[in-house]
């Protein structure tokens, strides 16, 4: 499967000088991702242009793939965890040079004149937000094109600094799993003293056991498969419970502080607000493509706890959680996979089989 595009055929943009990039697509929500050709724009004045290494594969990749959010542009190059090594920059980009290690996350721009952008929170803008991929791409028309190519180009502004220090496959899911899991940690406090729930040991929710764990708090791990229980020990966790067991479920009522729910299918929220203390949060990061049942109102009222959620995080803590990742020698478990294994990769990640990330080395694009 080979399909060519250019923005210019969607009439929206004239391409003069734009970069030709290999890629992986997919041509509608129900065909497999495939080789694809498309051109992105040269480098203008503010821009880094960066050969991607790896990027890892989040479960919103494959949602959007399959529009399982509805609202997906097709062909779609999904990928939203890119590490990658500055090329070239443009003639007033004074953060990066060539040869820098670099990532970008799930942003691109956003307007940065309202007041969340001003804030830094860029993740709530209330104008305009590009996404990494599936988004409208404001200069040259068309849809944005994500990490599962050979190279992209992005604002100096979205671009992130990379320590030598961490891997740099190992690192590239900290661009989206890692903040999505750090800026609800720190929104809410986490700290030394508290009991923190993760639900669910995937991509996220092995980031969220090793960054809570970083940040000094106990940490229980909730999952449906038995067989991570050793792998949760030793990524962080100090007590693992199985959620399909209703009965164990029952005993650790009233117990946590706060529980991040990474969960990507429906589920009872129920079970996990009981065990919240008085003012206990459940933050969902999961984000399904159905509601979750209704959660019972006196579950919240009888002990005044919070059901929050919390999307990605903005440049700047993202740029934070990269420090604290390296001071702390933080990275992801990885599995690193060539681009034509993507098809499987997505199969495996719907049967919770994946420890924990899978991650795409574009040295393999050919
Ligand atoms: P993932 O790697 O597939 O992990 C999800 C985990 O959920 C699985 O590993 C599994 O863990 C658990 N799970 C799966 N089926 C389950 C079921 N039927 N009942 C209970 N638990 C089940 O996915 P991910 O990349 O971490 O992403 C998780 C969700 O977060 C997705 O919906 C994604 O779109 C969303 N997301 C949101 C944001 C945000 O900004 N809020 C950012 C990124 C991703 P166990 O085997 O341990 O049970
Ligand atoms: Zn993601
Ligand atoms: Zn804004």
């Amino acid at each position: 499967m080979t399909h060519t595009h250019a923005a210019s055929a969607a009439g929206t943009a004239t391409l003069t000088g734009g970069l030709p990039t290999r890629g992986y697509a997919a041509a509608s929500a129900r065909s497999p991702l495939g080789p694809f050709e498309f051109e992105r724009r040269a480098a203008g004045p503010k821009d880094v242009h960066l050969d991607i290494l790896f990027c890892g594969v989040c479960h919103s990749d494959l949602h959007q793939a399959r529009d399982e959010w509805g609202g997906s542009m097709f062909p779609m190059v999904p990928g939203h965890e890119i590490i990658g090594r500055v090329k070239q920059v443009g003639a007033e980009v004074t953060r990066f040079t060539a040869g820098d290690l670099v990532g970008v996350g799930c942003m691109v721009d956003s307007c940065r004149q309202c007041a969340d952008c001003r804030e830094g929170l860029e993740q709530f803008c209330q104008n305009t937000l590009t996404l990494t991929y599936n988004s409208t791409d404001p200069i040259l028309g068309g849809s944005t094109y994500g990490g599962y190519s050979n190279q992209i180009v992005v604002d100096q502004d979205f671009v992130l600094r990379v320590s030598e220090k961490l891997d740099p496959a190992a690192a590239a899911p900290l661009l989206c799993a890692g903040i999505t899991t750090y800026s609800p940690l720190r929104h809410w406090q986490v700290g030394p003293g508290q009991r923190v729930g993760v639900v669910g040991l995937g991509g996220l929710g092995h980031m969220g056991v090793k960054l809570a764990r970083a940040m000094g708090a106990g940490v229980s791990l909730f999952t449906t498969s038995p067989a991570k229980a050793d792998d949760a020990r030793r990524l962080g966790a100090d007590e693992v419970i199985i959620s399909r067991d209703a009965e164990e479920m029952k005993r650790h009522s009233r117990r946590f502080d706060f529980i991040l729910d990474t969960v990507a299918v429906p589920h009872d929220l129920d079970a996990y607000l009981t065990m919240l203390k008085r003012d206990g949060t459940l933050c969902l990061v999961g984000a399904p493509d159905h509601p979750h049942p209704s959660p019972a109102v006196f579950k919240l009222i009888l002990g005044r706890r919070r059901l929050a959620g919390s999307p990605i995080g903005g440049i700047k803590e993202t740029q934070e959680m990269l420090e604290f990742c390296a001071e702390k020698g933080i990275v992801s478990d990885v599995e690193v996979i060539p681009i034509d294994q993507i098809n499987q990769a997505y199969e495996r990640m719907l049967k919770s089989d994946v420890k924990y990330r899978f991650v795409i080395d574009l040295a393999t694009l050919a």
